[in-house]
């Protein structure tokens, strides 16, 4: 059985080969963890742009506590990223 994940942004529970993984560097960079395999705490998010939205929106506001330890500014940036993947497919 595959290991079930909770989005950080929406918490539904579901398979975590169904979300985006990011882990972060010893730097604090936010890593996209494509192949789900980098051996560090990550958090999963959606592949939805809601999510991505709110979770942008919730670190711009302070509003979440991340259970990794990675910079605001890089984690912004690969959401940024990851939502114009989410529009081009
Ligand atoms: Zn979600």
């Amino acid at each position: 059985m595959e290991p079930i994940r909770c989005c950080i942004a929406c918490k539904t529970r579901k398979n975590k080969k169904e979300f985006f993984r990011i882990v972060a560097d010893n730097e604090k960079n936010a890593i996209l963890d494509k192949n789900q395999n980098i051996n560090s705490r990550g958090i999963y998010i959606c592949k939805d742009k809601k999510c991505i939205d709110n979770l942008k929106k919730a670190i711009n506001k302070n509003k979440i506590k991340l259970k990794i330890n990675v910079d605001d500014r890089s984690l912004l940036e690969v959401l940024e990223e990851l939502g114009e993947e989410i529009w081009e497919n």
